[in-house]
């Protein structure tokens, strides 16, 4: 079993829902075991145009799946919460990112571990430390240096 972490976000079609009924589907996958969640975080969409706020959120996995298997059951909750929206709006009614997947670094055209732009957000890096405060990524950077480089600027956390 390998501990993951991933990303959570949703700005469309009552956010707060996608993202909870996430959290459920990742407790459902196979041969995975959620082992804890981040609360959820409001934060100001990047990204040309007028975007709705996002509600991002951060969890831990223990799992069986490879790299892989593990984006394409990811991807699966993606479409299944996807599918039943509508299609017309560019923003995203559900975003799972896998930002670690134990202590391996991957770069694959399709899979990017650790997540390329996980160091500059911080509505990755605040809940990533609700959960995992002595975290170190495979580069030997800590998540509470990262920390401290990253302003806590449009993120809001919920109670
Ligand atoms: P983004 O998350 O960058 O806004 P998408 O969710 O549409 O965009 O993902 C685009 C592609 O990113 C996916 O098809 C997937 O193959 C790729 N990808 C690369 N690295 C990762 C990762 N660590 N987690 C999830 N998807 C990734
Ligand atoms: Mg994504």
């Amino acid at each position: 079993m390998i501990d993951c972490y991933i990303a959570l976000g949703s700005n469309l079609e009552q956010p707060l829902l996608q993202v909870n009924e996430a959290l459920h589907q990742i407790d459902a996958m196979t041969h995975s075991k959620l082992i804890c969640s981040s609360s959820w975080y409001r934060s100001k969409a990047i990204g040309p145009g007028k975007q709705p706020d996002y509600i991002n959120g951060v969890c831990k996995l223990s799992t069986e799946l490879k790299p892989l298997n593990l984006l394409q059951a990811l991807q699966n909750i993606e479409q299944q919460q996807g599918r039943t929206r509508s299609q017309r709006w560019a923003a995203r009614t559900l975003d799972l990112d896998i930002l670690l997947y134990g202590n391996q670094i991957i770069n694959l055209p399709e899979l990017e571990i650790p997540h390329p732009r996980m160091q500059q957000r911080n509505f990755v890096l605040y809940p990533l430390y609700e959960i995992s405060g002595e975290l170190t990524l495979p580069d030997q950077h800590s998540l509470q240096a990262l920390l401290e480089h990253c302003t806590q600027t449009g993120l809001e956390k919920l109670s």
